[in-house]
């Protein structure tokens, strides 16, 4: 076990392995994990650097500047600008995301296996059993769960909406309440202290602040690849030669690497899907006090088969502060009822899709995507009900993060909200779920194989949230795991 500082690196390195890794994220650190425990010898490649629980406490600037690639900005171009922020260090966007944990519902799967020929996609129960034990997953318990989430529960069963509690990795959450800004407890069994821990335990190598900036090939052949190491005064180089190379950078980074060392075919960096996701904040008479339960507890799932998916999202005060309408008094009088306010969002399943393509020569990705009417009257009908259920469970005014008519207060202003057509630019749109630009399946319409192995050059497999063929409709993780997990054992035991 070796756990190796990239930037330390003061003379030109070369390493010869069974399995070199590329990112250690959902999709990396699973086959990590799974490839050294039978025995293979496996090196790990990270650009970022190696936090756990120790090293935070919830500061936001803290976690933008260490655990999210460029500062938390990175972006989609086009109409509108989707801001797509992803993780940057050892377990990658585990390490800022919620936790909530769900299997791809079983109408999409059977769909990947029908339309777009993802073999076995519908076999992968052994694979998310693995994982939810391996993660320890469960729906959040009473001891954590408050009023944000209860009230919002009870609301949509007077409605008669279906809700459910959500399935969360965590091993000891205390609920700090900043799990967008990486877990002080390290209850959340981020990638950071499950798989990559294990993986080296398992005899693994990793190297962290290590860059990879091309993918080398001979022939039709992978064989490694370069990293960048070292200091910007004194770079080195770490090279990686290895029998199987493993791509698991994230669905923007890993078409971007991939077309830069001039590996192609016609799907790859395209069928860019991103889950665009809104957010609406809702005051409350009294105190819920949001940041003292788990922020992402609950969700409405009445609305998954119309591509709509609504769960808590309660963010820190410096967080929410841009959302909040208003400025000057009106928006410190409205920040200064933080104690009382609670926060949701809508995903939605969008079919837009945008395209990867690197800047120039660098591996830098740039991504273009448009977000296609029906799209945008997706996320209005996510924003509406999301206000129906805050109204139901007795807000007192909404924030909808809709310019034209940023605060709802009655049901009669929100039937006047669902007759706007706002432009997409007037809508606060974000998105946490990049995935599709390798699309695994069938040879005619997809980069690579079921396992991920790509069809234009031998030797390489691709492990992150590129694979998904279309939107999976819910949150991704799990399902990135999963496949990770059986590709591993595919190649382990073909
Ligand atoms: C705020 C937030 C909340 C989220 N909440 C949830 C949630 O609750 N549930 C859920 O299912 N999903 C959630 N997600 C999304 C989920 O975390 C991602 O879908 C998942 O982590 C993607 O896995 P991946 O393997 O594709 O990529 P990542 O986990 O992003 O890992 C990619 C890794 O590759 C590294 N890398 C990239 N390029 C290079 C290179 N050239 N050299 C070396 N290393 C490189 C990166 O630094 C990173 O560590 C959330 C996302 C965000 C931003």
């Amino acid at each position: 076990m070796a756990c190796l500082d990239g930037a330390k690196l003061t003379r030109n390195h070369r390493v010869r392995c069974d399995v070199v890794i590329v990112g250690t994220g959902a999709g990396g650190a699973v086959f990590a994990a799974e490839a050294a425990k039978a025995g293979l010898d496996v090196v790990m490649l990270e650009e970022g650097g190696y936090y756990t629980g120790k090293d935070l406490s919830g500061d936001a600037k803290f976690s933008f500047d260490h655990l999210y690639r460029d500062g938390g900005l990175t972006a989609t171009l086009g109409r509108p600008p989707i801001p797509v922020p992803v993780g940057c260090c050892v377990g990658g966007t585990t390490m800022v995301n919620s936790g909530t944990c769900y299997r791809t519902p079983d109408f999409v799967l059977q769909r990947w296996e029908r339309e777009f020929g993802l073999e076995g996609a519908t076999e992968l129960d052994n694979d998310y059993a693995a994982i939810e034990q391996d993660l320890s997953i469960k729906p959040v318990p009473d001891a954590l769960y408050g009023p944000q989430h209860q009230r919002v529960e009870d609301a949509i069963k007077e409605l008669g909406w279906a809700g459910s509690r959500i399935p969360r990795n965590e091993d000891g959450c205390i609920s700090t309440g900043t799990c967008a800004m990486g877990c002080p407890s390290d209850g959340k069994t981020s990638m950071a202290v499950s798989k990559v821990p294990e993986a080296l335990a398992a005899g693994a190598t990793l190297w962290t602040r290590a860059p990879v900036r091309r993918i080398l090939r001979h022939r039709n052949q992978v064989v490694g690849v370069a990293a960048r190491a070292g200091t910007p005064e004194q770079p080195t180089d770490l090279l990686v030669t290895a029998e199987t190379t493993v791509i698991a950078c994230g669905a923007l980074h890993t078409p971007a690497l991939l077309l830069a060392s001039g590996i192609g075919g016609p799907w790859i960096g395209r069928n860019l899907h991103l889950h665009p996701a809104t957010r609406v904040v809702a005051r409350f008479p009294d105190e819920i006090r949001g940041w003292q339960e788990v922020p992402q507890a609950y969700n409405i799932d009445e609305f998954i088969d119309d591509g709509v998916f609504i769960q808590g999202q309660f963010v820190p005060p410096d967080v929410q502060a841009p959302v909040i309408p208003g400025w000057g008094v009106e928006h410190r009088q409205r920040m200064a009822a933080f104690p009382r306010l609670a926060s949701f969002g809508a995903l939605i399943s969008d079919r837009s899709a945008g395209r990867v393509r690197p800047a120039g020569r660098s591996t830098r990705p740039v991504a273009t995507y448009r977000l296609q009417p029906a799209d945008r009257d997706r996320l209005i009908f996510g924003i509406a009900r999301t206000i129906e259920a805050f109204l139901a469970a007795g807000a007192e005014e909404v924030y909808s993060g809709v310019a034209a008519m940023p605060v709802v207060r009655s049901r009669t202003e929100l039937a006047r909200f669902e007759r706007l057509q706002p432009p997409a630019t007037q809508i606060e749109i974000m998105a946490f779920h990049p995935m599709g630009t390798v699309r695994a399946g069938g040879p005619e319409i997809a980069a690579s194989d079921p396992w991920g192995r790509l069809y234009d050059v031998e030797g390489i497999v691709v492990s992150d949230g590129s694979l998904l063929p279309t939107s999976n409709r819910i949150n991704p993780q799990l399902t990135i795991m999963a496949l990770a997990r059986r590709a591993a054992r595919k190649l382990v035991a073909p």
